[in-house]
């Protein structure tokens, strides 16, 4: 039998707003627990919450940049439960009127192909403080400086059929809020987080399997990881005769186990009603114009941009128009050193291996994209070769020069042009290599094409790398030949 993935995700994204949704409390991560929560987050009696004009701004950023339905009366309602984290006793929500209706969002897949997945709708709400569990022996602590926090839930179609396609849906949705900059971005800081909702059914069946919801993934590499996990327990448990049971789920990326945290029989009604002490927002045609006009331009214009300007792949352009700092950065780069496929190549080769291998972001690479426009400039004049810039690379990388003139002077690493001085060095390598140029000479006309490059190969070792390679190949022949 085979079966069919069908995901879902529900994800949490906090807008950067210095204050909070309903309060003018801090939204600043890492401050000590507690110090950022008012009477208001807390829901204490008396006080009445005031909408933050920027967490709306924000939402509707976000619908505009899918190119969704914007709702125009806004109702907040409240979810009412009780946990140590909401002392409010409800959670101040959307319901019936979310901000943004149905929208659209386009992904590549790692084929090239692309696949259109449906947004059901995103609403606003508040976050929910923090319990710590860890630090304290026995017993939880409870920090509410995140209570009350701006955030957007947005929810989608159950459109994905498989751990590559949610990840690649849940990259382009981080690389659209922060092109937007609505939100930070920062996943480890909880400023995006996943919910997967995972079902499986047989292949060609119409009606979804019963699903599961696993909660607050925080890295594209645990969610992809619980979904793989969650799609092998439900698989087996049906094929054992067993039946998926509708349950929320936990997933501990460190050691890689999940489990049941409560059954939908155990789910809690809510109670929502519409919160007595904040009036509807109405949003008007002239708001909705302006935050249009500001919208910046999206991953997807972006791409195409890419493609056709500077005639680079699907997949080239999808990756590098996918963060803002690095399509800047690419851009930067093609457009001093007038070469968008060297660029390219060198962005998403050695500088995103080096940032890699250093854990750092593009905007703190200690080569600038003038620096790199200048490598690339000394490729093309044949200054230097394709390989010796690499070590020019690693040069600048490491801070041993201001730019790629710098080190190319100071470590001699110029290219060998001059034909006298590569004539000189390959009759050396001719003589010393005797038995080989006999075989050569003695073999058919089309296996030579494959031998030559044993001669490369030692004349270039010969002159440590910097004799020009397209001279080399074109005296080499000659000699041969001749
Ligand atoms: P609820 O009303 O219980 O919140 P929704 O219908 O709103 O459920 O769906 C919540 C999320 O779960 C959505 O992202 C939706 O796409 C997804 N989802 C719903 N049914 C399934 C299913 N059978 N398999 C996978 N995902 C699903
Ligand atoms: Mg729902």
């Amino acid at each position: 039998m085979t079966w069919e993935t069908v995901i879902g995700l529900e994800i949490h994204v906090q807008l950067a707003t210095k204050t909070k949704i309903f309060s003018g409390a801090s939204t600043a991560f890492g401050a000590e627990p507690n110090t950022q929560a008012c009477a208001v987050d807390l829901g204490l009696p008396g006080v009445l919450p005031v909408v933050n004009e920027e967490a709306i701004n924000k939402a509707i950023m976000f619908g505009l940049g899918i190119d969704a339905e914007i709702n125009k009366v806004n109702v907040f309602e409240r979810k009412n439960y009780f946990y140590p984290d909401l002392p409010k006793g409800y959670q101040t929500t959307q319901l019936e009127k979310p901000i943004v209706g149905a929208g659209n969002v386009e992904i590549t897949l790692k084929d090239g192909s692309t696949k259109t997945v449906r947004i059901h709708h995103a609403h606003l709400e508040e976050d929910a403080g923090k319990s710590l569990h860890e630090d304290y022996h026995g017993m939880s602590g409870i920090d509410l400086n995140r209570a009350g926090t701006p955030l957007i839930e947005i929810v989608t179609e159950p459109d994905m059929r498989n751990a590559e396609e949610a990840v690649a849906f849940a990259k382009k949705l981080h690389s659209i809020v922060t092109t937007l900059g609505i939100c930070d971005g920062d996943m480890s800081q909880g400023s995006m987080r996943f919910d997967v909702n995972v079902s499986v059914r047989l292949k060609g069946q119409e009606e979804l399997g019963t699903r599961t919801e696993t909660k607050n993934l925080n890295s594209f590499k645990f969610m992809e990881a619980a979904i793989l996990k969650e799609v092998e327990r439900q698989i087996d448990l049906i094929e054992d005769d067993g039946k998926v049971i509708q349950e929320t789920r936990l997933y501990n990326g460190d050691t890689g186990e999940a489990r049941s945290m409560r059954s939908k029989e155990e789910a809690n009604d809510y109670r929502y009603f519409p919160c007595p002490d904040l009036l509807p927002v109405v949003i008007e045609d002239s708001r909705l114009e302006r935050l249009r006009s500001q919208l910046p331009e999206m991953p997807d214009a972006k791409k195409a941009r890419f493609v056709s300007d500077f005639d680079l792949s699907e997949v080239d352009a999808e990756i590098l128009s996918g963060d803002q700092a690095t399509a800047a950065f690419f851009e930067a780069a093609a457009k001093t050193s007038g070469d968008a496929k060297l660029a390219s190549n060198w962005v998403l080769g050695e500088v995103s291996k080096s940032l890699n291998a250093s854990n750092i972001e593009i905007a703190e690479s200690p080569v600038s994209a003038d620096m790199l426009a200048g490598l690339i400039a000394r490729i093309k004049d044949n200054t230097i070769s394709g390989k010796i810039a690499k070590q020019v690379f690693e040069a600048l990388w490491n801070g041993e020069g201001k730019d790629a003139d710098e080190v190319i002077e100071k470590k001699g690493l110029k290219q060998v042009t001059d034909t006298g001085a590569i004539e000189a060095m390959i009759d050396e390598v001719l003589t010393a290599n005797a038995q080989q140029v006999e075989n050569y000479r003695a073999a058919p006309p089309e296996k030579r094409g494959k031998m030559i490059g044993f001669f490369v190969g030692q004349a270039m070792k010969a002159s440590k790398g910097k004799a020009n390679p397209g001279m080399v190949n074109q005296i080499l022949k000659k000699k041969l030949d001749s």
